[in-house]
């Protein structure tokens, strides 16, 4: 089966390729020729991710799938969400996310905060969605140099490192991606067999 992977994030790109590479096979927005930007604008991830798909479906008329991911705060009353790339304003820094994320939890004590993934599959004009989640809680200061965006401060559930601080195959286990990407997966060979 032919999809196009709706991403030009080459962290995403590298992560999915480990959860999913050997289950399917997936086409870039490179390979397809398709260099346009694609818009973030709704206040749900729901909706941002079925509008990447969209986008690119109505472009090349190929199956595809898109993915949206925010970082949720207990204490922030769900900031930055469905805002996360551009929490700190434009263009999108991570740093600056961190950093803001940081001053704003300054003396809280409640530091629960998850990731979710919402992934937008588009099958044959039909859409169907799949969520991940990823439980944990915010660091008081930044650990790590691995992966990408909020991993320096976001310790998932269970460990006292950071996901910064995991390996890509640590993280690949347990990650938000990777539980939304194999719900994707097992659907889809479910399809294919019908
Ligand atoms: P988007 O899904 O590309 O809109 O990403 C939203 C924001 O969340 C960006 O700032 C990303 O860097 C960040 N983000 C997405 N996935 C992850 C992740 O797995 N770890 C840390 N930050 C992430």
């Amino acid at each position: 089966m032919e999809l196009v992977f709706c991403t030009n994030n080459k962290h995403k790109l590298s992560e999915v390729a480990q959860i999913i590479g050997g289950k399917i096979n997936y086409m870039t927005l490179d390979d397809i020729h398709f260099n346009d930007e694609i818009p973030e604008p709704y206040e749900t991830l729901e909706e941002n991710s079925f509008t990447k798909a969209n986008q690119v479906f109505q472009f090349s008329g190929k199956n595809c799938f898109a993915e949206d991911t925010g970082l949720f705060i207990e204490a922030l009353y769900g900031e930055p969400g469905v805002y996360s790339a551009r929490y700190a304003g434009e263009p999108s820094d991570s740093e600056k996310n961190i950093q803001k994320v940081l001053d704003k939890l300054k003396g809280i004590t409640n530091r629960k905060a998850f990731f979710k993934t919402i992934i937008t599959l588009i099958l044959d004009g039909k859409s169907h969605q799949f969520e991940g989640l990823c439980k944990g809680s915010i660091a008081l200061h930044k650990m790590g140099d691995q992966g990408f965006g909020y991993d320096p401060v976001f310790i998932p559930e269970g460990s006292s490192k950071s996901f910064a601080q995991h390996s890509a195959d640590e993280k690949n286990a347990i990650s938000h991606r990777r539980n939304a990407f194999e719900k994707m997966a097992t659907f889809l060979s479910q399809y294919s067999s019908k």
